[in-house]
């Protein structure tokens, strides 16, 4: 295979909105490298751990999305040569390019949390972070009566982490509904003192904690877990504390980076393995063929696939101006972190960088709770998804 124009690693929402727009802007030669058969809008992943969405919703083979012209290598990265611009597959081909883009994702780090995989096989712990277990979620939660029942949002980096806490509210709502709410312990462990780190979002979330009688651990990690008897030992400044008799935990795995972009030595020596962008243009520090977008990126903000909207535009542009030699476009860290609050109300929770209020829709306050911010994430973007994000045309 020759060299490509654009070779971009990963096809999930980086990648395939990224492929889709650069063809759209003119690029003739885009491959993507991505391993898996069939692609998923994540999203809607907390919905299925909430019983409004099934699996069905949410996948579509990878074939479909591809974008027409784009050449689609079903093969797995494991090794970059950013000197050479090569990168080496699990299959043992050697690809060339003159613009590299990584967009791998993150990895489940398992071996952080001994016994979180045993107790995944077991079907006593599950997540909307880990599709092949998601639809037990509900399944498990939704029928619950009585006992302890515990929530987690992984610590970064970890993929829009906030939104972990969907099937928390939604499980509370039903429960609350259904008139059982007071006869279960639930109990939730966050990796900072707050949830969100934003404080006009974190005063809502709070009280809505509070409303829900739900337990909060507040800088607090599973460190590890006793799948066997149904327990997890959590950690923070506090000390140490085991969840005992546990009927049901909706425990995130901790994620890293894929390791052969440090073992690339592309990655920053303080990061946890991101590649090492300019967060503001999005380009390698140390090569300036080598491009990064999406959760594997280290770009100073939330990692989510609304902050993929904008960094898809600014890197298709960015593309254009290095090859004219023109001045690059700037991504101001825009993204989102979308929770459900109570019976379909959701919260948006636009910042930028600095974690000021930055609203899609001009002067709508994104920490206000509403009913059809709810209907559109569930039904409405999906739809912008499939049709436009992965499209290229947002
Ligand atoms: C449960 C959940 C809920 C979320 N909810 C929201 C939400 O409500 N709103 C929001 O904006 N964002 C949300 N997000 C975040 C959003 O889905 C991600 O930010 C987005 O998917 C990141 O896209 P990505 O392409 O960087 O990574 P991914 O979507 O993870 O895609 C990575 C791709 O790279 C491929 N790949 C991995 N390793 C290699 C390799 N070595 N070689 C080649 N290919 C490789 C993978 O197979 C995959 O196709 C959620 C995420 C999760 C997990």
């Amino acid at each position: 295979m020759g060299r490509a124009e654009v070779l971009i690693v990963g096809g999930g929402n980086a990648g395939i909105s990224l492929a889709a727009r650069l063809l759209r802007d003119g690029v003739r030669d885009v491959t993507v490298v991505a391993p898996q058969p069939v692609h998923r809008y994540k999203p809607l992943l907390n919905y299925v751990a909430g019983g409004e969405a099934s699996m069905t919703d949410l996948e579509r083979p990878m074939a479909e999305v591809v974008p027409d012209g784009c050449t689609w290598v079903r093969d797995s990265v494991v090794a970059v040569d950013a000197d050479a611009l090569t990168v080496r597959t699990r299959g043992g081909r050697t690809l060339g390019c003159s613009t590299l883009v990584l967009c791998p994702g993150l990895v489940e780090d398992w071996d952080a949390t001994p016994g979180l995989q045993q107790a995944y096989a077991d079907g006593w712990a599950a997540s909307s972070y880990v599709p092949g277990s998601t639809p037990v979620v509900w399944q498990r939660l939704a029928p619950l009566r009585s006992g302890t029942v515990v929530f987690t949002v992984p610590p970064e980096p970890a993929s829009c982490a906030p939104t972990a806490l969907k099937p928390l509210l939604m499980a509370c709502d039903h429960w609350r509904r259904a008139g059982v709410l007071a006869d279960l312990d639930v109990r939730l462990v966050l990796p900072a003192a707050t949830a969100t780190g934003i404080p006009e979002a974190d005063r809502y979330l709070e009280e809505t904690f509070a409303g829900y009688g739900v337990d909060v651990l507040r800088e607090a990690r599973v460190e590890r877990v006793d799948w066997d008897t149904h327990a997890l030992t959590v950690a923070s400044p506090a000390g140490r504390r085991v969840l005992e008799d546990v009927t049901f935990a909706h425990a995130v795995p901790h994620y890293r980076a894929p390791a052969w972009i440090a073992e690339a030595g592309l990655a920053a020596d303080s990061s946890p393995g991101l590649v090492d962008v300019d967060p503001e243009t999005l380009r390698s520090r140390r090569h300036p063929s080598v491009w990064a977008i999406g959760d594997a990126a280290d770009l100073a903000t939330r990692p989510s696939g609304g902050a993929l909207r904008k960094q898809v535009n600014v890197l298709s542009k960015n593309l254009a101006a290095a090859q004219k030699g023109k001045e690059l476009h700037r991504y101001d860290g825009y993204t989102v972190m979308p929770i459900t609050v109570g019976r379909r109300k959701l919260m948006l929770n636009e910042v930028d960088r600095d974690g000021r209020p930055s609203p899609s829709v001009p002067f709508l306050d994104p920490f206000v709770p509403r009913r059809w911010q709810w209907f559109f994430d569930r039904y409405g973007l999906p739809q912008v998804y499939w049709r436009r994000i992965l499209r290229g045309r947002v």
